[in-house]
């Protein structure tokens, strides 16, 4: 594709997608943009977890097995921090806190996030764009049986067993999208959007959330392509709680689940071989569908993969 590409992104899932993307395409060619939903506060440190794993996956850093943080990490500051009674559920290793300490710093002085993020990005040899979603706070908060809870609460502290009843943006209605988002989205050469294979709830509608961005999913003019990555494989999670809060809101655990919450903001489905049995029922709603192997083990797997989502996307049509 000679066209740009803006693809949007939340932690580890869409990580390894944006990861193939940036190794296909030419530099100027790709926007990640993603999702700040999940940011907080802790230890007076601005935390901002999938930022932090796409530039850690995209640098070659992230630590593989684990699944977040960096590879090669040690934990002194855990350790001490425990044996001082600091709060210790939320883990930060030596290496990664320099970044938290370093965007902290810079956030105080009043600089903005996107700001950080680009010459993050610049100091770590990545040659595409990667932004923040906006640079206004806008905090995932999930209701529970147990109450409201903040994101973090949810997902570390109570490793997100209180069952969903319902999920906010507190915040979203009044941010504006990074100045790199919405560059992306007006850009004439603008080829097509892609979601990244990332929880939904948790990744993908925070960024959505976003007025502005609504509104250019939702204009009826709109020409440029929505293409979207199964996160869901064979009716679960490959990791984290997308399949079990789609089963607590109402959904069905599957690619037609997922079509069922997008609606018509995607066009084009890329949907796993071992959810093949679906295809057919997308292409009855109207979809576009490529079958896959959509599960990324190797560095192989995710350059195959965006190549299969770039040639798809030059072929998939805009239907209102
Ligand atoms: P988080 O922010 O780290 O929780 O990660 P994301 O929101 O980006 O991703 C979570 C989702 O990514 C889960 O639904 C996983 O099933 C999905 N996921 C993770 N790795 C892969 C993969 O290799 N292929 C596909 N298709 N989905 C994946
Ligand atoms: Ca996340």
């Amino acid at each position: 594709m000679n066209r740009r590409l803006l693809a949007l992104a939340g932690g580890v899932g869409g990580a390894r997608l944006a990861h193939g993307l940036s190794s296909v395409c030419v530099p100027d060619q790709l926007s990640i943009v993603v999702n700040t939903g999940d940011d907080f506060e802790h230890l007076g440190l601005s935390i901002c977890p999938d930022l932090d794993t796409v530039f850690y996956t995209l640098s070659g850093l992230a630590d593989r097995a684990r699944g977040w943080g960096r590879a090669e990490e040690s934990w002194h500051f855990m350790d001490t921090l425990r044996s001082l009674g600091g709060e210790d559920w939320f883990n930060l290793g030596d290496r990664d806190l320099a970044l938290h300490v370093l965007r902290s710093v810079h956030l105080r002085a009043g600089g903005t996030l996107e700001q950080f993020t680009a010459r993050l990005g610049e100091r770590m040899g990545i040659d595409c764009i990667i932004a923040p979603m906006s640079n206004d706070r806008v905090s995932t908060r999930i209701h529970t049986d147990q109450g409201e809870l903040a994101f973090q609460d949810y997902f570390v502290r109570l490793r997100c067993e209180p069952p969903v009843r319902a999920i906010d943006y507190a915040g979203a209605d009044r941010a504006q999208p990074s100045d790199r988002l919405i560059a992306a989205l007006a850009d004439p050469t603008l080829g097509a959007v892609v979601l990244c294979p990332s929880n939904p709830w948790l990744s993908i509608a925070p960024i959505l959330a976003l007025p502005a961005v609504a509104a250019w999913f939702d204009a009826p003019q709109r020409r440029v392509p929505v293409v979207a990555v199964s996160p869901i494989v064979g009716g679960a999670a490959l990791k984290g709680p997308a399949a079990k809060i789609m089963v607590e809101l109402g959904f069905a655990a599957s690619v037609l689940g997922l079509s069922d919450y997008y609606g018509a903001r995607v066009d084009g489905w890329v949907i796993d071989e071992l959810d093949r049995q679906h295809a057919a029922a997308l292409r009855d709603r109207g979809k576009s569908v490529m079958v896959s192997q959509t599960v990324m083990r190797t560095d192989e797997d995710r350059a195959d993969l965006a190549r299969t989502v770039i040639d798809f996307a030059e072929r998939v049509q805009v239907r209102s």
